[in-house]
């Protein structure tokens, strides 16, 4: 058995309250959280760690990575070590990741091929999976279900990409897959871009293909139609949807419409979105920082910032998908040949702290909110994840919300060797990382082993029970 460990002195946040409490863990679990715990009570191989000036927080989830994707004939730089290590790192001990629909094999399946690619490629942090759905047939419905069984209750679909065969386009198979989702209470997260304004921009487009144009390439209304007409469907089958990486103003305000209209609407951005804007597009690095949605202006930053104050953005993920500036420079600097997505979950902590400490109206409950709490819930983890409650895995952080530090070449974890937030001073960095009782980040030191990671199962999301109960059956 292994020994246990006391954390005091810190100041344990939870998303309702904030208090000074030492914390006591067992196995791996949260075993007790009171006020000056005896020593005298602890066998005296008890580790004790003093947490004094820091904040104990519940290790963060990251609902939203891309680690290990083989895609338009490559892979990603941050593959599931490499991806675990930048988690790990900013304070992430969970992560949510996708398996793709291959249309070979059931969902399940695919689902089990993922899993295991995903341990035997030496995930650290523990990982659960949002499955793809690009196809409806026959088997669907009963795929569905002994997807929920299994213990995935989050599908992913996308409105966009038809080229790569990702869209489900026929809406009568789309309203079908909604109808087999609320069946089994299973979540659907979908990218919301209108593919037919992207591809119809695209085929009247006269001017160049750098990525400054992407922005204008793939506009933000087509965002906001997406949410639309998704939005509907959700409304009309009385059930939630969850959208990833809310990119503009124009989505948000499609959001605020729907939920007017009574939709439950669940929303997701990510850290790019809020700060960081189009004009990193610019230059012969611009390729770099090109992902889908594109990077926006910071009108749209300043209305995703509100909505985050306001409570109106349910999760902030990070949407990690990492390439080298190799492989993002490959293709030239065609944007629309360039391999989509940025590094991401290293920052995402500090990158909120900062926004907390230099202004923003967000305070430390909201941030764990955001990144712990509320993706547990959404995602069916809780309170196993998401808590620091007796008995929830002891997933902990230790956040120091003073300390400044620089993101430079030297610090940045991940494979794909920079990061768009290069440069700047953060203030508010994670101290230590343990991930079930066992430390894996502590003072600038990775210790996390190779393969530590499990899979951990979803139950119902909680998106589920905002429902009236008259329309549950
Ligand atoms: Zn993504």
């Amino acid at each position: 058995m292994e020994s246990m460990l006391l954390i005091r002195n810190g100041l344990i946040v939870d998303t309702e309250w904030s208090r000074r409490e030492d914390i006591l863990v067992k196995d791996g679990k949260i075993l007790r959280t009171a006020k000056n715990i005896p020593l005298s009570l602890l066998p005296p191989d008890t580790e004790i760690v003093n947490a004094d000036g820091l904040l104990v927080l519940p290790g963060f989830i990251d609902a939203h990575t891309h680690y290990g994707l083989v895609s338009r004939g490559t892979v990603t730089a941050d593959s599931f070590k490499e991806g675990s290590r930048c988690a790990i790192t900013g304070g992430i001990t969970t992560v949510i990741d996708f398996a793709d629909d291959d249309k070979v094999h059931s969902l399940k399946e695919c689902a089990e091929n993922r899993i295991k690619e995903m341990k035997d490629g030496g995930m650290v942090v523990d990982f659960s999976l949002h499955q793809g759905v690009y196809h409806v047939g026959k088997t669907t419905e009963k795929e569905l279900k002994e997807l929920a069984s299994f213990g995935i209750r989050t599908i992913k679909i996308f409105t966009t990409y038809r080229n790569v065969g990702y869209l489900v386009e026929n809406k009568e198979e789309l309203v079908k897959l909604f109808k087999f989702a609320k069946k089994n209470k299973i979540l659907i997260t979908a990218h919301c871009e209108d593919n037919e304004i992207i591809e119809e921009t695209e085929r009247s487009w006269q001017g160049s293909f750098k990525p400054t144009s992407h922005p204008l390439l793939r506009p933000s209304k087509a965002e906001a139609l997406a949410i639309r007409a998704l939005g509907e469907i959700a409304l009309q089958e009385k059930m939630p949807l969850y959208i990833v990486h809310v990119s503009s103003e124009a989505g948000l305000e499609e959001v605020y419409d729907l939920r007017e209209e009574g939709a439950k609407i669940f929303i997701e951005t990510t850290p790019t979105y809020l700060f960081a804007d189009k004009s990193l597009l610019v230059g012969k690095s611009g390729a770099l920082a090109i992902m889908t949605p594109p990077l926006r202006s910071k009108k749209d930053n300043a209305a995703l910032s509100e909505a985050l104050e306001d409570g109106d953005i349910n999760v902030v993920a990070t949407d990690h998908c990492a390439f080298t500036a190799e492989q993002k420079l490959k293709t030239g600097d065609d944007c629309r040949h360039t391999y989509p997505g940025v590094p991401g979950s290293q920052e995402m902590s500090s990158l909120l702290s900062t926004y907390a400490a230099t202004g923003g109206l967000l305070n430390m409950q909201q941030i764990v909110n955001l990144i712990s709490t509320s993706p547990a819930k959404l995602f069916g983890l809780y309170p196993k994840k998401g808590a620091l409650h007796i008995g929830s895995d002891a997933d902990i952080v230790l956040f120091d919300p003073e300390a400044s530090w620089k993101v430079t070449k030297n610090t940045i974890q991940s494979a794909s060797g920079y990061s768009i937030y290069e440069g700047r001073t953060l203030i508010g960095k994670v101290k230590m990382t343990y991930l079930r009782g066992r430390l894996v980040y502590g003072e600038d030191v990775y210790l996390g082993r190779n393969g530590s990671g499990e899979f951990v199962k979803q139950n119902v999301s909680a998106a589920y029970k905002y429902l009236d109960s008259s329309d549950e059956n």
